[in-house]
C-alpha cells in the first residue's frame, strides 16, 4: 500500500531529468536510523536514485535495487516512529491522525496563492481594444495598466486575485516562475504546464 505524495516544493533548481513522484511507501527509514519516518515528497534522479523527503525534513533514499532504505506499511511491532512526521502527516491529511484529535499542519508552497502568480507580469494574452488582457496563469480577464520606469516601460495585467481555471503548477517550482514559451504557459526550468 501507498500514500499519496506532495510535491517535491523547492527553491533550487531541478533539471529535466528529475521526476516529481506521486505516491510511495507509508514508512521509510536507511539501517542508520533509529526511527522510521513518513515521506512527505519523493524525488527520483538518474540511474534509479530515490529520495523520499520526510515530513521532519529528513531525506530518506538510495538507489531503489540496492536496498538502500528499507520501506514498509507498518513499521514492525516495538520499533519506534518519528514523531514530527507522523503529527504532521496526520495534520496534513495523509493519513489518520493518531490521537483522535483533529490535528492541523499546513505546508508551505501547495496551495494556490492568493494573488494570482501572473499578477503585474506580460503572462497575458491581449483583447481587441488594448485595455483588457486574458490571464494566461488563471484565466480571469483583468485590465492592463503600463508599469515599470520610463526607462523601461511595459505592459502588465494588474494585480488581481487568482481566478478559478488557474495552471496547474510545476511539481518542483509551483506557480513561482510560470513563464512563457511559445505563447504557452511554460514553469521557467522548462517542465510543460498542463492548463
Ligand atoms: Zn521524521
Ligand atoms: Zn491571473
Ligand atoms: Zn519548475
Amino acid at each position: 500500500m501507498s500514500v499519496l505524495l506532495l510535491p517535491p516544493a523547492t527553491y533550487s533548481a531541478v533539471s529535466l531529468d528529475i521526476e516529481a513522484l506521486t505516491d510511495g511507501p507509508r514508512f521509510v527509514r536507511t539501517r542508520g536510523m533509529s526511527r522510521w519516518h513518513r515521506p512527505r515528497s519523493g524525488t527520483r534522479y538518474p540511474k534509479g536514485r530515490v529520495v523520499y523527503g520526510c515530513w521532519c525534513g529528513y531525506g530518506v533514499g538510495g538507489s531503489e535495487r540496492a536496498g538502500a532504505f528499507l520501506a514498509a506499511d507498518e513499521p514492525p511491532a516495538g520499533e519506534p516512529v518519528c514523531g514530527t512526521c507522523e503529527g504532521r502527516a496526520a495534520g496534513a491529511g495523509q493519513n489518520e491522525s493518531p490521537t483522535g484529535r483533529l490535528l492541523l499542519f499546513s505546508p508551505r508552497d501547495i496551495d494556490p496563492p492568493k494573488n494570482c502568480p501572473a499578477s503585474r507580469s506580460s503572462l497575458y494574452e491581449e483583447l481587441p481594444g488594448g485595455r483588457v488582457g486574458r490571464c494566461l496563469a488563471c484565466g480571469d480577464m483583468q485590465p492592463l495598466r503600463a508599469m515599470g520606469g520610463p526607462y523601461n516601460p511595459r505592459y502588465a495585467i494588474v494585480q488581481h486575485l487568482t481566478g478559478q481555471a488557474l495552471v496547474a503548477p510545476c511539481p518542483f517550482h509551483r506557480w513561482r516562475e510560470l513563464t512563457t514559451r511559445d505563447g504557452r504557459v511554460v514553469c521557467a526550468c522548462g517542465r510543460e504546464i498542463t492548463q
